[in-house]
Order: structure tokens, then C-alpha cells, then sequence
């Protein structure tokens, strides 16, 4: 499995998990002509995409999937909630920039998606969209996670996260910058909310449950504002090393254009 970050960060997030015949986008927060750009770097085209994912409907994981949709035949999946379907059907779309998103098949939790050989399945997280997951991919015997946004782990999340070797989480903010940043009180406790994003301390502690020695972690989706890369790798390593992790299998990704590559 080569497992690529495409973006990450409040202005856009995309991860390209590709195995050695099927490619597949974790969310499309960008551009179409950002996407084409960033996969001809890869050496690939949209073509090589047989299907995005979707987590949930805030713009920094969806706005792309309009055009996307519109200028491919590739199909999108998503929950039922995220959808526009949804949005038609009972009203209302959500607070907080977030989309009713045009989707071709839903995704329940606990079942799994084929996409050639690899095999998808959606885990629910908490966040204040309206049905958010974080995905593992498997491909043999391997497997990985996208895990973005969520303000607190759960039982059945670090459970799954336990047989991955690859996890990418969110380490969204240091609370001590999030505190003296210039951010507005209302939006610095949504971010706060257990249903808001994780700090460097929160990702730590849930990585501390689920690593072994050989789990690489990648820190994703960090604030530009309330954190930065040095500080969210100490503070989880520290957590890691207290915890008596001996490996330093673990970095961030710088926002928004990180170009990490992992096979595995
Ligand atoms: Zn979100
Ligand atoms: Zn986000």
C-alpha cells in the first residue's frame, strides 16, 4: 500500500491510498485542479481514482466533490447524513460550513467496501457534522486510518486503530496557543468541544492505547494558528516515551501542502 497526503489542514484535507492496481481518495477539501496538479506529482491522473470517501460534510473534506462529481464517473461515498440526499429529504443543513455532499453510495459503520483490493470500512467518530466517520483501509495484510475530525476517541475507534500500521490523526491544536490565540471565544469552544478536534494531547493519549513499536503515526490536520508541527510531535512523543514507547515512528504534517509518502 503507498499512502500519499494530498492536503491537510482547515483549508483543505485529501489522502491517496492506492494499492498496486486501485487507487481511492480519503476526502476531497480542494479543487479540482489542485488535485489534478498534486496527483500529476504522484504520477497519476484522476483516472487512476476509483473512489473517494468522504468523513463528513465541512468544506475542508468535501468542497471539491461537486466538480469532481461533475467531471468524472467516479463514484463518492459517504454516510447517509453527509449526503444531499439527506439534506433534501429531511432539511436543513448543518452549522458550521457544513455541506449536504453529493454522494453515489452510502457507507453504514461496520461494513466493508470493496474497491478492488482494498477493503474500506467506516468507524464513527465524535464531531459536529451530522454523521462523521474516520476510514481503515486494508489492503492483505495491511492496513491503515484516516482518522480527521473528531474532539474525543471512543471504545470501538481505538479498537480498530490497534490493528493498524499506519494511522493518520488529527493533532488539531496545542490548548495552551488555542487559549491565547486570537480566535473568538464562541469558535475556541467548539474547538474545545468533545465534539470539536483534537489537541497534541488528546491524539496522544489515544495513540498511547492503539500503537505497538511498529505503528507509524502521522499527525494530520494541525491549526496553522494554535499549534505547529515541533510542538505536536513533542508533545505526543512525550506521551509515547512517559507510556514507555521506545520507537519515534511519528510526524506531522506541515499545513497544508505536506508531500508524505509511506509504503507499506
Ligand atoms: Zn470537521
Ligand atoms: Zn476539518
Amino acid at each position: 500500500m503507498i499512502i500519499n497526503s494530498i492536503a491537510s489542514g482547515s483549508s483543505g484535507n485529501s489522502t491517496l491510498v492506492c494499492s498496486e492496481g486501485y487507487c481511492i481518495l480519503i476526502d476531497l477539501g480542494i479543487s479540482f485542479r489542485k488535485l489534478e496538479a498534486s496527483l500529476r506529482s504522484k504520477g497519476k491522473t484522476v483516472n487512476d481514482i476509483n473512489s473517494v470517501f468522504v468523513t463528513h460534510g465541512h468544506t475542508d473534506h468535501a468542497s471539491g466533490i461537486h466538480t469532481f462529481r461533475n467531471r468524472t464517473k467516479i463514484p463518492v461515498y459517504g454516510t447517509y447524513e453527509t449526503s444531499d440526499i439527506y439534506v433534501d429529504e429531511k432539511g436543513g443543513f448543518g452549522s458550521n460550513q457544513e455541506m449536504g455532499v453529493e454522494l453515489d453510495r452510502f457507507i453504514k459503520e461496520g461494513e466493508e467496501v470493496e474497491i478492488g483490493d482494498l477493503q474500506i470500512s467506516a468507524i464513527r467518530v465524535s464531531h459536529d457534522a451530522r454523521h462523521p466517520v474516520a476510514y481503515t483501509v486494508q489492503n492483505g495484510n495491511k492496513k491503515m486510518a484516516v482518522v480527521t475530525d473528531l474532539g474525543e476517541g471512543n471504545q470501538l475507534l481505538e479498537r480498530r486503530l490497534r490493528e493498524c500500521d499506519v494511522i493518520i490523526i488529527e493533532a488539531n491544536h496545542d490548548p495552551v496557543m488555542l487559549e491565547m490565540g486570537p480566535y473568538p471565544e464562541l469558535l475556541k469552544r467548539r474547538i474545545k468541544n468533545p465534539r470539536g478536534h483534537l489537541s497534541n494531547q488528546k491524539t496522544g493519549s489515544i495513540l498511547k492505547n492503539v500503537m505497538d513499536e511498529e505503528t507509524i503515526a502521522v499527525l494530520a490536520h494541525l491549526s496553522k494558528v494554535n499549534n505547529t508541527p515541533q510542538l505536536a510531535v513533542q508533545t505526543v512523543h512525550e506521551i509515547l516515551r512517559e507510556s514507555g514507547f521506545k520507537s519515534n515512528n511519528l510526524k506531522a504534517l506541515i499545513p497544508f501542502n505536506d508531500p508524505m509518502e509511506i509504503r507499506i
